[in-house]
């Protein structure tokens, strides 16, 4: 499949009315890593730090999360790469951290939370991020972050870790950008302040969508039950893209309906400039992009809202087909 988009994977994201999209992929593994390459990829937009926790029996130590990192950002080649710190808990456990016996785990002591009560590992990560980055430019991310004030306790973490560094004489990244995925609902809410500092925002689509219509996004039942493209959901995304326009803060999206094209043109025509998405995904989705006008796409999804349709999905699709 990666073949027959061989022939646009250098060429960039631009819709036919002209705006840029920025595709980015994510990965957690070693072996996603050549993908980067041969997608098309524009850098790293989630890097799933926990899948190295995940894929261990015991926890790993700093000099190897290090030597790891630098590997990751090694093959990136100067290509930008947004490390998400650990986000354990939930879905997410690990074998030789005791189990929290949680009646709702996903609503529980997971992500930021544990790395912010127990700050060790978080830590112990942030200086292996930055002895891995060897003064090169390093982006970092906290996940599932519900309050500005987590974002700021978290961020303190960092600033702690970089003073540590430089005094003990190691070279600092040449430049940091501290980030936050906007996971809950709540986060969309918060204080202008909030937006006015952190240094960008990803939106984590999954979890964000799972909290938004209370449905789990692990349960059979219920997961498919509400679509991403309905319009109470387009319409909390296009708020989130107005509060970040409002204090220009650099926003993405990369939960899977990035990697949906569909769903990512629908995204890109509520303002979303930048997505993140299995590599595979790339080609797919840039090639509908390539074919579509976000503004006639807008209007067709305003107009679908304004009739009272739950879902814009059918308008959208009788649309595409009609002029793509
Ligand atoms: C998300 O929640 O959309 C996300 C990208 O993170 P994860 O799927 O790892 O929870
Ligand atoms: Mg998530």
């Amino acid at each position: 499949a990666q073949e027959r988009y061989a022939s646009i994977r250098d060429v960039p994201a631009i819709t036919t009315c002209g705006t840029r999209m920025t595709l980015t992929m994510n990965a957690g593994l070693m072996a996603d890593l050549p993908s980067l390459e041969n997608s098309g990829a524009e850098g790293v937009g989630l890097f799933r730090t926990e899948l190295q926790f995940l894929v261990r029996n015991q926890m790993p130590k700093r000099s190897e999360l290090s030597s790891l990192y630098a590997h990751v950002l090694n093959s990136a080649k100067g290509k930008r790469v947004v490390f998400r710190t650990l986000d354990i808990g939930s879905d997410k456990v690990l074998s030789y951290m005791k189990p929290n016996d949680e009646p709702n785990p996903a609503l529980g002591w997971r992500a930021i939370r544990v790395g912010l009560d127990k700050p060790g590992v978080l830590r112990m990560q942030l200086q292996a991020l930055i002895r891995a980055a060897d003064g090169r430019p390093l982006s970092v991310m906290f996940p599932f972050v519900a309050q500005y004030e987590e974002y700021q306790a978290a961020r303190a973490e960092m600033d702690k870790a970089m003073e540590r560094e430089r005094i003990l004489g190691h070279p600092v990244p040449s430049s940091l950008e501290v980030g936050a995925m906007l996971e809950t609902p709540s986060l969309a809410f918060a204080p202008k302040r909030f937006f006015q500092e952190v240094d960008f925002l990803s939106i984590g689509g999954n979890d964000l969508k799972q909290f938004f219509f209370a449905a789990d996004r692990e349960n059979e039942r219920v997961r498919r039950r509400y679509d991403t493209l309905n319009v109470s959901f387009l319409s909390f995304l296009t708020n989130i893209v107005e509060r970040c326009a409002e204090t220009g803060t650099p926003l993405s999206f990369c939960g899977e309906d990035a990697g949906r094209p569909l769903e990512a043109v629908c995204l890109a025509a509520m303002g979303l400039r930048a997505l993140s998405m299995r590599p595979a995904s790339i080609g797919p989705v840039k090639s509908l992009l390539l074919r579509t006008d976000l503004a006639q796409l807008r209007a067709v999804i305003d107009e679908a809202s304004e009739r009272g349709e739950q879902s814009v999905r059918r308008a959208v699709l009788d649309h595409l087909r009609s002029t793509t």
